[in-house]
């Protein structure tokens, strides 16, 4: 039987806890300093839904001069996480940045994205509001969460909605 595989990208600016999330999610712990210039990929059977997957997580470190290396990653990833910190404002702004890079990639196909405002345990940091959050993600036409890889809240579960996400869309491509 040929195993079901889900090639997930994690992408956001710098210190918005791309790391943070990828490794709460895939490893079940919080690291303080992860080095910012690592990227990295994983691979892990998670079952989701009853059904065995084969993620394949790419942790992006956003170095803007390998651009031909991000456009690359774009091209190969089926679903997409796009992450700010709710206490930055430029990192919102980025968002909706790394949106249209992908959009353009994808040539304005659909493609799963989740949409993820990190770092909600920071309340008196935030500068971002939830509804802010949600305008932008439904301007994306994707599901919004706020998440905290510190306390793990929303973790799993922006990870197993992607996934969700992408499955339909595949099911969706073989009818076509
Ligand atoms: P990346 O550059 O997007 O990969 O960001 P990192 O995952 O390396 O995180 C950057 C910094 O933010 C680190 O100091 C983390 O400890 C911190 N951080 C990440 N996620 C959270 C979170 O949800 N809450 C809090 N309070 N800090 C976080
Ligand atoms: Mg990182």
């Amino acid at each position: 039987m040929s195993e079901e595989s889900c090639k997930i990208v994690v992408v956001g600016s710098g210190s918005v806890g791309k790391s943070c999330l990828t490794l709460r999610y895939l490893q079940s712990k919080f690291v303080e300093d992860y080095d910012p210039t690592i990227e990295e990929s994983y691979r892990k059977m998670v079952i989701i839904d009853q059904e065995p997957t084969l993620l394949e997580v790419l942790d992006t470190a956003g170095q803007d001069e390998y651009r031909s290396i991000r456009d690359k990653y774009f091209q190969t990833g089926e679903g997409f996480i796009i992450v700010y910190s709710v206490t930055s404002d430029p990192s919102f702004v980025e968002a909706k940045n790394f949106h249209q890079t992908l959009q353009r990639i994808k040539e304005y196909c659909y493609t799963p994205v989740i949409t993820v405002g990190n770092k909600a345990d920071l309340e008196n940091e935030r500068r971002i509001t939830y509804q802010q959050g949600q305008e932008l993600s439904s301007s994306f036409k994707s599901k919004f969460m706020e998440t905290s890889a510190k306390t793990g809240m929303n973790v799993p579960q922006c990870f197993e909605e992607l996934v969700r996400e992408i499955r339909k869309w595949k099911k969706k491509l073989n009818q076509d």
